[in-house]
């Protein structure tokens, strides 16, 4: 059923993307970069999952942009919480976990005419979709409310071409949108397309016609725009706002399958590239190829999904983000089997992906390396992990075969799933292989029970916030005590300032007072303290509240965090440490200089390493992760296998010198192009505005240049000495350094100087000496430990022969059975050869305590042993009296036991031993 291209010249996924892009510039529209995949200011986000991600706060008015109207193509992830599409990823042709979303904006610039008519013309003239088959959706309240969207239904009626007949109306949940329960809001549009009378999928269904919004696969939504009008400040309650705001969002798979007429969003050539890589890697012909198109897609999904993620810093791993990453990876692997892969063979697929995409996104070309070996080692952990799951199913299989069960229930499944990544498919051609079932509805239950549990974690996190701290800022700002960008957030220049409490906040609600012993969250019109982030942790400090001319504070609340629950607004938490602190009341606001001062430090000295291990190891040298407190630095990097003694040595030397050089430290704010233009290094986890902070250190030219919205000392000279504590594998192709700075390299200094001090007073030598005086005691002790071994023989030996005078004859057999002084279980074994040497026929059984613990040998020479004598039986008869056990050959055997005071008393039993046994 593949249509007619309906473009004359077929243009290609990259130039109707660039086409896009060009259109809108043309109209007057700034082209900004995609955002990470990572949301930089959203921590209830997983992932960017739309173009408007970027812009909330501009729409929320908490941040500004030096333009007013935008356009790009968005990097978006939707694979979680409430939009849950992995599952369905593979099994259709237009679900993906990564998609690009194209989108134009207006801060209070143009509306809805303008939008509509660009819209129109996009698509109709410049890619001359067919006018007669568009139709448009508008908002009409279906509970009368809120008014009718005219405006835009009049806008779509004078587009040139559109059939009037084709402007629909449609209630809440089509066409209106909501940020969350308040906040910005307004009524959308949407352009359908009708991919005609052959797509409908229920033309046979009796009742079924084919409509907008209906339920068969005939009409396509193109391309939604969100007027945004109006601010909800409760269930009932919309105001229009000062400024109207356009959000628009197009799929780009969708609309370049419908102009280049295929059928499937991997039929265009956005996909075929990756799929031809598959088909290439796999060895497959077309027919197989088209019979194995499920796995197919799940795999080119996918891979494209990882190697995006991983450019944008997201390694796998068991949380979050890196969970998903993980799970991407593992289901391509585990669909690779199907096409007969055995080996890891998804970085083959992803140069693909690179190839088809790194023009657009340049991250991709510039991680490449990153991308194809982190992918080949998580298919290889991968591997790992369901050999491991594997044997614990056959050990459950050996389980229920002694208990007669041929089925295996679904929550055992579940639990391989779960705990080994065992997958299902897995799980049941093992168990078919070896006669078993598996209780797959079981399975379903038990994930979906699981999947609940996880859901509503998610749905707390996302809720909880929301109202009440909107509901605070709302309030200041209605009362004049704020301004319409919230609290002030300023941590970069003073530590301390005065400012009038604006509101004292217990369990999310506003109250007028707390007293001394209670926890409080506390507003004031700016903060100087720093909020978490970039790695780097919050500042801790003080509000105090002083009569005027004393400095005995009337009271005080000692500050744990800053924090920034909702856009615009942030709160100091913290408990009231004396007094009743009430709102309105003078407060003076302090960090913990001392603390912060650390955390300086210990912030520049990690951009200082980061640039110097890219010196020393190389380019590859990416950062994976920081961390940033008062007693120390942890700096993640990808690099493969372990810095020599050298290598860091090296590093240490180099930041120290550029400790020394005392270069200055300068923060600039600049537009992110020009930043990353500088080679600013684009670090994991940052917001990516239009304009961003950069830390620039180095003169005349940067050594270190990054986008940073870290706090940081004036001069490196400031971070006084820096050491590495250690060097450790964080992951795979991950590398872990801990160093300290400042105050906490100075105590790590004297207390190691402190230990060698003493260690040089108890060898009576230098400092410098230890090392080679050490070594030489060790020698000597060598010697000495090796000339105590041989005296031990020697006398031992000695021992030996006055033992040999004294040996019994028990019914015709030589028997020896005697304590010797202080000889360990190997010394006694040979002395029972030499007792063997020496007596041709007979027992010989020694005992004897070391290290305070009794040991005991027995031998019996062979000739003995064949008339039914045992050295185990015996050495096990006489450990018993000390408390112990052993045992051995009937030849030799030996036994420790506790008590070494019974040791004479146990070897008293021998020879009645010896008596017993022969007399059978
Ligand atoms: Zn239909
Ligand atoms: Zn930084």
């Amino acid at each position: 059923m593949t249509q007619k291209p309906v473009l004359t010249k077929k243009l290609t996924g990259a130039q109707i993307r660039q086409s896009f892009l060009d259109y809108f510039a043309a109209h007057g529209h700034t082209i900004v970069p995609s955002a990470s995949l990572v949301p930089g200011n959203d921590p209830t986000l997983l992932f960017t999952n739309s173009g408007m991600v970027q812009f909330k706060e501009v729409f929320l008015g908490t941040d500004h942009r030096p333009y007013t109207r935008a356009a790009d193509s968005q990097k978006c992830m939707r694979v979680s919480g409430k939009h849950n599409d992995l599952e369905d990823v593979g099994n259709d042709n237009i679900h993906h976990t990564f998609f690009e979303m194209l989108g134009n904006w207006s801060f209070g610039d143009y509306y809805k005419a303008e939008a509509i008519s660009w819209a129109w013309e996009l698509l109709t003239e410049v890619w001359g979709l067919p006018k007669q088959r568009m139709w448009t959706t508008c908002f009409q309240d279906e509970k009368g409310d809120i008014p009718r969207d005219d405006e835009a239904a009049d806008a779509w009626r004078r587009q040139p071409g559109l059939d009037p007949s084709h402007v629909l109306f449609f209630g809440r949940k089509d066409n209106f949108w909501e940020m969350a329960e308040t906040g910005p809001c307004g009524p959308d549009s949407e352009l359908h397309f009708d991919l005609g009378p052959e797509y409908c999928d229920k033309a046979g269904v009796p009742g079924h016609v084919c409509r907008v919004n209906g339920d068969c696969k005939r009409f396509v939504e193109l391309w939604n725009l969100v007027f945004i009008q109006y601010n909800r400040t409760s269930p009932t309650d919309l105001t229009l706002l000062p400024r109207k705001h356009v959000d628009t969002g197009m799929g780009l798979d969708r609309v370049v399958s419908i102009l280049q007429g295929v059928d499937s969003n991997y039929k265009t050539d956005l996909f075929s590239p990756i799929l031809d890589a598959i088909q290439r890697l796999a060895g497959q012909t077309d027919a197989q190829r088209e019979a194995n198109f499920t796995p197919y897609r799940v795999i080119a999904d996918h891979a494209r999904a990882a190697a995006f993620l991983i450019g944008d810093g997201v390694i796998p791993g068991n949380n979050g983000r890196n969970y998903v990453c993980r799970m991407v990876i593992r289901r391509a692997a585990r669909f690779g089997g199907k096409l007969g892969f055995t080996q890891p063979f998804l970085a083959g697929v992803a140069e693909a992906v690179i190839d088809n995409y790194g023009a657009a996104y340049p991250e991709l070309t510039k991680f490449r390396t990153t991308i194809l070996q982190t992918l080949t080692q998580e298919e290889e952990r991968f591997q790992r992990t369901v050999d491991v799951g594997v044997a614990n199913l056959n050990d459950l299989l050996d389980l229920l075969t002694k208990q007669n069960v041929k089925t295996v229930s679904g929550g055992d499944a579940f639990n391989l799933y779960a705990t080994f990544g065992l997958p299902l498919e897995i799980t049941r051609d093992i168990a078919r292989e070896r006669g078993f079932s598996v209780d797959e509805p079981g399975f379903v239950r038990a994930r979906e029970a699981h999947a609940e549990a996880s859901r509503s974690e998610i749905a707390t996190i996302e809720g909880d916030m929301a109202g009440s701290y909107r509901q605070v800022l709302h309030d200041l700002q209605a009362a004049s005590k704020l301004g319409p960008d919230g609290v002030e957030y300023d941590p970069y220049n003073e530590m301390e300032l005065e400012e009038p409490v604006l509101a004292l906040i217990q369990d999310g609600q506003r109250v007028s007072g707390v007293k001394a012993g209670e926890k409080v969250e506390v507003v004031v019109g700016q903060s100087c303290f720093y909020i978490e982030g970039g790695g780097q942790v919050a500042d801790t400090g003080f509000i105090a509240h002083y009569a005027p001319g004393s400095d005995e504070p009337l009271w005080e609340i000692e500050i744990r965090e800053a924090i920034r629950p909702a856009a615009g607004l942030i709160v100091h938490r913290g408990t009231v440490t004396s007094g009743a602190p009430r709102e309105g009341d003078l407060a003076w606001v302090s960090v913990d200089i001392e603390r912060r001062w650390d955390v300086m430090r210990n912030h520049t000295a990690t951009h200082l390493l980061q640039a110097e291990l890219r010196e020393v190891l190389g380019d590859h040298v990416r950062q994976a992760g920081s961390h940033v407190t008062p007693d120390r630095l942890r700096f993640d990097f990808t690099h493969q296998g372990m810095l020599t003694q050298e290598q860091l040595d090296q590093v240490t030397r180099l930041v120290n010198e550029a400790i020394l050089a005392n270069y200055p430290v300068e923060a600039e704010h600049m537009a992110r192009e020009a930043a990353v233009a500088g080679g600013a290094m684009a670090l994991f986890g940052e917001k990516y505005g239009a304009v961003v902070r950069t830390i620039r250190i180095g003169e005349p030219e940067p050594f270190s240049f990054e986008l940073c919205g870290g706090t940081h000392v004036l001069e490196t000279a400031d971070v006084g000495p820096f050491i590495i504590t250690t060097e450790e594998a964080a992951a795979a192709g991950i590398r872990r350094i801990e160093a300290v700075t400042g105050r906490a390299a100075h105590e790590l200094i004297q207390k190691r100087l402190g230990a060698l001090g003493n260690v040089s007073t108890y060898l009576k030598a230098r400092p410098e000496e230890v090392d080679r005086k050490v070594l030489m005691f060790m020698d000597e002790l060598q010697s000495a430990q090796k000339e105590i071994v041989r005296l031990r023989r020697e006398l031992a030996q000695v021992e030996l022969d006055n033992l040999l005078t004294k040996i019994e004859n028990i019914g015709g057999v030589p028997v020896l059975a005697g304590a010797v002084k202080n000889v360990d279980a190997d010394t006694l074994r040979e002395m029972t050869d030499w007792f063997r040497a020496q007596v041709p026929s007979g027992v010989v059984a020694l005992g004897s305590v070391f290290d305070n613990r009794p040991n005991f040998v027995v031998a019996v020479t062979d000739d003995l042993v064949k008339r039914g004598l045992d050295a185990a039986k015996i050495v096990k008869a006489v450990a018993k009296v000390v408390g112990g056990g052993g045992g051995g050959k009937p030849s030799l055997a030996q036994a420790g036991g506790k008590d070494p005071s019974r040791v004479n008393e146990a070897l008293a039993q021998v020879k009645s031993l010896v008596q017993a046994s022969l007399s059978h």
